[in-house]
């Protein structure tokens, strides 16, 4: 027996004709073991220099492969050098082993351990993870440990695996009767409908498309439970592309998917070997988790399986509850752990069998009684700690006494002179910031915009109270230089460089009138309130209050929407329901109008709430428009319906602008010059829209973009900026620091 090692790649390559031939003969066939695999997770995961494969040979025969590589161990401060299997370390090997052709193996693993004494009487620890308990070169392994001289310890790993029967009803037979039911209707249901499609890739472009899409969706679920996921580390990545195209050759790989309007919902991720089906990485779209397309995908691909004869299901390391209601029995792996006794080896090597003896002894020693306080103490502590966080934090409660010191020691008063002339640089510098001050050359303007002003603490329907609005007017009318929009308009073109600033009101709600009109009267400010005409012309709320209030009513649990994605959404409790009034509301926005608008008469359908009349007239009227008006507010347009204007067509847009300016001219009999577009995000409105904006005859349009606006500023993109803050502390505060910093 002649023993040859290893060390370059070049011979690893040269190597894959007998590796294969090998491998075949042995008893140890697993896809892990195949030179596929491990070339390919040499390329993605090996050291230049490590590797420390040992081939035997009798005569010219290859009759045994020891896959190993050397890699330094840390465990309880103890470096020690150690030989280890190829594939090991990364969680994506399972069933490693030695290759040694059948009956040969007694023999072989002597010379392979002859051969590895000399480093292990060294020092060098001889780590081998996950050895199928069948295989028949653990004989050889147990002996090694019996040597007087030798450190080992042997450990058991489960893994779950379905022996599959004959027939897919056979095999729904070993299922228990929940779980039978469940996995026939989860498949029924996905069958069944026409826009669903399952299948496996068939070559390598559909793989390299495939890959990505489970990457994301595997980190999408882990996110869900604040993990980052395996996949979020980049020779991991690599290892899948490298790794499947070779196993696509052998005809090894099954990447199987199901697909919905052509995008991904689930996808499993395994090869064959035999008649042996390994399941390894899987994603699937937490979003659509209400159609089980996780479990679907599954019986569906075991089902294929079935039919192409497998008699295996191979979960592969780790058993549970996901495992075994398929029918998943627990086979072991072995682990060895082989080193001469030296301290450090003594240490590393038996320090987690103390470890948890040490644990289990001291639960001897402790009474119950003090146990369960404890368990109360560790339960009561998480407990504080969730709770906490819906509490104001130590910072929140800083900023907060930093507002209420600004404004009560009347320092906007000292600020104010000098936020006017000059302008602060903030610029990083290591720890602390570099600060310096310049002169203001040049005007600047801040929009501020609000929308609902009254008392309703109505959280489907935010608004700012009547309290808070009249405390930041009195402040703004104090220590700011309040204009119109036409005047701030003439200040940017003019030379004065004092900053200006300008109030403005977006949809035209009734309370603009009842509760902000009389406050603006009474500290002098002029302000601009943008409006939605056509519910000014009906009464009727807006298809996104519409949306709202029926969210708030319905007595549905839940609804089911295939907007973008089939999802479910909750609506048990008031949480729930805010949350999913955002969800859907963000869903709609991406879609076109045409899509938006049916989808808000399906939704409206599903939520089945009887209309109650409870948001009719929450819009001003013409009348109140026009008394507004003869004191000095201004009006702009805010289209007509309060659609999503990049996502319609060019004639509506136009037809959306023109129209609600037309009708408001016609009821107030002048001019109108300002525009604000709804929702006023870049995506919401589109740049190409400006034109049609300034086409219907606009002098000037506000976003909802955050910033300062200048004589450069685009006028069709004007930046605002919300009242942002619970208190108005921190909104003077705040809006002296923008202004300080121009930000
Ligand atoms: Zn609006």
């Amino acid at each position: 027996m002649r023993i040859v090692e290893i060390r370059q790649e070049a011979e690893l390559q040269d190597l894959r004709g007998q590796w294969e031939r090998l491998l075949v003969q042995s008893a140890s066939q697993t896809i892990f073991l195949t030179w596929e695999w491990m070339t390919a997770w040499w390329s993605a995961y090996g050291k230049v220099g490590a590797l420390r494969i040992l081939a035997a040979f009798d005569g010219d025969r290859l009759v045994g492969i020891a896959p190993l590589r050397a890699e330094s161990l840390r465990r309880y401060g103890q470096t020690v050098p150690a030989l280890l299997f190829i594939g090991d370390g990364s969680n994506d090997s399972d069933y490693l082993d030695f290759i040694i052709a059948a009956g040969c193996e007694d023999q072989v693993m002597r010379a392979f351990l002859d051969h590895i004494a000399s480093s292990l009487h060294g020092g060098t620890v001889l780590q081998l993870n996950e050895i199928p308990e069948s295989s028949p070169n653990l004989l050889a392994l147990k002996s090694l440990g019996d040597t007087a001289d030798m450190i080992a310890v042997e450990t058991d790993v489960p893994c779950g695996t379905v022996r599959l029967p004959a027939s897919w009803d056979d095999y729904l037979g070993m299922l228990r009767p929940r779980f039978r039911t469940k996995v026939r209707s989860v498949l029924r249901n996905l069958e069944n409908r026409p826009e669903i499609r399952f299948g496996f890739c068939e070559d390598e472009s559909q793989v390299r498309r495939l890959l990505p899409t489970m990457f994301d969706l595997h980190a999408k679920r882990w996110a869900q439970e604040g993990k980052p996921g395996v996949f979020g580390w980049d020779q991991k990545r690599r290892f899948y592309f490298e790794v499947s195209p070779l196993l696509l050759d052998r005809k090894a790989l099954k990447f199987s998917w199901l697909e919905w309007n052509g995008r991904i919902l689930a996808c499993q991720y395994g090869f064959t070997y035999g008649d042996t089906y390994f399941q390894l990485q899987e994603g699937y779209e937490p979003a659509s988790e209400h159609w089980n397309v996780g479990v679907g995908l599954r019986a569906w691909t075991i089902r294929e399986f079935l039919r192409a004869g497998m008699r295996e299901y191979d979960f592969l390391g780790g058993v549970g509850r996901h495992k075994s209601d398929w029918g998943a029995q627990t086979k072991q792996s072995k682990r060895f752990l082989f080193a001469a006794p030296t301290p450090k080896n003594i240490l590393f090597c038996r320090g987690p069998e103390w470890e948890t003896r040490a644990r289990e002894s001291a639960k001897k020693l402790v009474p119950d009684v003090v146990l369960d306080a404890r368990a109360k103490k560790v339960e009561e502590r998480r407990l504080a700690a969730v709770s906490q966080s819906d509490q104001p934090n130590g910072k929140e409660w800083l900023r907060s006494t930093i507002a209420n010191c600004y404004l009560h020691l009347q320092l906007p008063a000292l600020v104010h002179p000098v936020r006017d002339r000059y302008q602060l640089a903030v610029k990083p510098n290591g720890l602390l910031p570099k600060l310096s001050f310049s002169k203001r050359l040049t005007p600047s303007a801040r929009i501020l915009y609000f929308h609902r002003v009254n008392n309703d603490n109505d959280r489907f329907f935010p608004s700012i109270s009547t309290e808070l609005f009249e405390q930041e007017m009195k402040f703004v009318s104090r220590h700011y230089t309040v204009v119109s929009l036409a005047a701030m308009l003439d200040h940017l073109s003019g030379n004065s460089p004092e900053p200006v600033l300008a109030i403005t009101f977006d949809d035209g709600y009734k309370d603009n009138y009842e509760q902000a009109f009389p406050i603006l009267q009474r500290y002098g400010l002029p302000a601009t309130i943008f409006l939605t005409t056509g519910g000014l012309d009906s009464g009727e709320p807006l298809w996104f209050e519409q949306l709202a209030l029926a969210i708030k009513k319905t007595t549905k649990e839940f609804i089911d929407l295939e907007i973008e994605l089939p999802q479910r959404y909750w609506m048990r409790t008031e949480e729930e329901r805010l949350t999913s009034n955002d969800a859907i509301f963000g869903r709609l926005r991406s879609l076109p109008d045409s899509d938006r608008r049916l989808w808000m008469k399906e939704i409206l359908r599903q939520l089945a709430v009887v209309e109650t009349g409870e948001r009719k007239n929450k819009m001003l009227s013409w009348d109140e428009v026009r008394t507004m008006k003869s004191k000095g507010i201004d009006f702009g347009g805010h289209t007509v319906t309060h659609p999503f204007l990049s996502r319609q067509p060019k004639e509506q847009v136009a037809w959306e602008v023109s129209e609600c300016k037309r009708r408001i001219e016609q009821e107030i009999q002048q001019p109108v010059s300002f525009f604000a577009y709804p929702n006023g995000r870049e995506e919401d409105f589109g740049s190409w829209n400006k034109e049609v904006i300034a086409a219907a005859g606009y002098r000037a349009a506000v976003t909802t973009i955050w910033g300062v606006n200048y004589a450069s500023t685009d006028p069709m993109e004007l930046r605002r900026g919300g009242p942002w803050e619970p208190s108005v502390a921190r909104f003077a505060y705040k809006l002296d620091w923008y202004q300080l910093v121009n930000d």
